[in-house]
């Protein structure tokens, strides 16, 4: 199946076998389009390999030898069992991608990049992150042969940051001064230094690959849910995700596409804001500093947002901000499910929990969170969440039975 890069600015086509970042002609954002003409679903159905190169035929071309793997995707769709009673909500679903090969879901769309890059004779390659895409591009860059560089934001931890050094990512620290300068220097990189950037959407591949939760969620539960809840910083996920259904719908599988639920840290919420004055457009909003919400704390929109809010409106979705102590109960909430979660993955489903008294989510709908990241990227947070110690206990088992009695069990 052919696949080719279309400008969502200026419509100018290019060929999916060159380094293309932005457009040349006027710096808009790439999309990769395929000509679905002979294409058959049934080929994915029947194919055996596992994760998300199980849908490698709804991917540009990659020859089997330049594929760098690590078993990401195919994560469990786990159902809620104690919050869904709590809200009087039957059917909410948690997609646990804290499973991940570097404990995020970063880790789908690197698998692809990186695959590609090598695929088309990328040489070295740049991203940015607040922690879990540095982790994510320097494992699979390390993996593949492809010398990384990767700018971090001065607010990551830094656990995150020693896990890229790990993977032998050439890390630097990024410092601004105002908002929007970081976009403006990775914009400019572009076409000043030449260097194959792997940021969201500035690489038209990334978010190729989170079309695949899409994918396994329909496969799950055998229909799209009614909604679905993206802890969003650019929003690749939120956008991969929508793509995804969009390919089911013409591929005759689903009637109508889930409603995208957008969430942000209150403190950075520049979708919501765009939202409530029904504008297609975000601009810089809040300061990440002010959320523990790291992976997710973006003050301002790659190229205004324009995707994220289409995605939005198109599907009757909404942007929602939430404040620390919601993601802070989040967390806990997922915790009594068994799933632990950062802060980032937990907003998702404070979102949810925000949509259900607000009546943006009904009782007998389906709901998915995206469950993004592992509660031990932040382990800091973790730490302040315990509290005091747990007690202290000699080894004899008649400190053991005191403590029992203590505990009433
Ligand atoms: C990157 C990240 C997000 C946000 O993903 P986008 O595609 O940038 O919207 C959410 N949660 C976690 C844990 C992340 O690492
Ligand atoms: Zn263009």
């Amino acid at each position: 199946m052919e696949a080719y890069l279309k400008c969502d600015i200026c419509g100018k086509e290019l060929s999916v076998k060159e380094p293309w970042n932005l457009c040349p002609q006027c710096g808009g954002l790439l999309e990769v389009n395929y000509e679905w003409g002979h294409f058959h679903p049934e080929k994915v159905r029947k194919s055996t390999r596992k994760g998300i190169w199980k849908y490698r035929e709804c991917f540009p071309e990659i020859r089997e030898e330049n594929i760098v793997t690590l078993g990401e995707g195919g994560t469990p769709l786990v159902k809620s069992v104690h919050l869904s009673r709590k809200l009087g909500v039957e059917h909410i679903y948690f997609k646990n991608d804290t499973l991940m090969p570097t404990g995020s879901f970063k880790d789908r769309g690197f698998s692809l990049a990186v695959s590609y890059a090598k695929e088309i004779g990328v040489k070295r390659g740049i991203t940015y992150s607040s922690g879990n895409a540095g982790a994510s591009f320097a494992a699979y860059a390390a993996r593949g042969g492809l010398p990384s560089v990767i700018l971090v934001e001065y607010i990551a931890n830094s656990a995150k940051v020693s896990a890229i050094r790990l993977y032998g990512g050439n890390v630097a620290i990024l410092h601004y001064r105002k908002f929007g300068e970081i976009e403006k220097m990775l914009e400019e990189s572009v076409q000043k230094l030449g260097a194959y950037q792997f940021v969201n959407f500035i690489n038209p591949i990334r978010h190729e690959a989170m079309k695949t939760y899409a994918y396994e969620i329909y496969e799950e539960l055998g229909k799209a849910p009614d909604a679905m809840f993206h802890p969003v910083g650019t929003g690749g996920g939120l956008w991969g995700a929508y793509k995804g259904f969009r390919e089911l719908a013409r591929f005759g599988k689903v009637s109508r596409l889930p409603r995208m639920f957008c969430v942000q840290p209150d403190a950075t919420a520049h979708f919501r804001e765009a939202v409530r004055n029904r504008s297609g457009q975000a601009s810089a909003y809040g300061d990440c500093r002010n959320t523990i919400a790291q992976s997710i704390a973006s003050d301002s929109p790659l190229k205004k947002g324009e995707r994220i809010l289409s995605a939005v409106y198109e599907t009757d979705g909404d942007a929602l901000g939430v404040t620390d102590e919601e993601i802070v109960d989040a967390m806990r909430e997922l915790a009594k499910e068994g799933i632990g979660a950062e802060p980032s993955s937990a907003a998702a489903v404070a979102g949810l929990i925000q949509a259900v008294k607000s009546g943006k989510l009904r009782s007998d709908e389906t709901a998915v969170c995206i469950v993004t990241g592992s509660a031990l990227k932040q382990p800091g947070v973790l730490e302040r969440m315990a509290g005091q110690d747990p007690p202290k206990l000699y080894a004899d088992v008649n400190s053991l039975r005191i403590l029992l009695e203590q505990l009433k069990l």
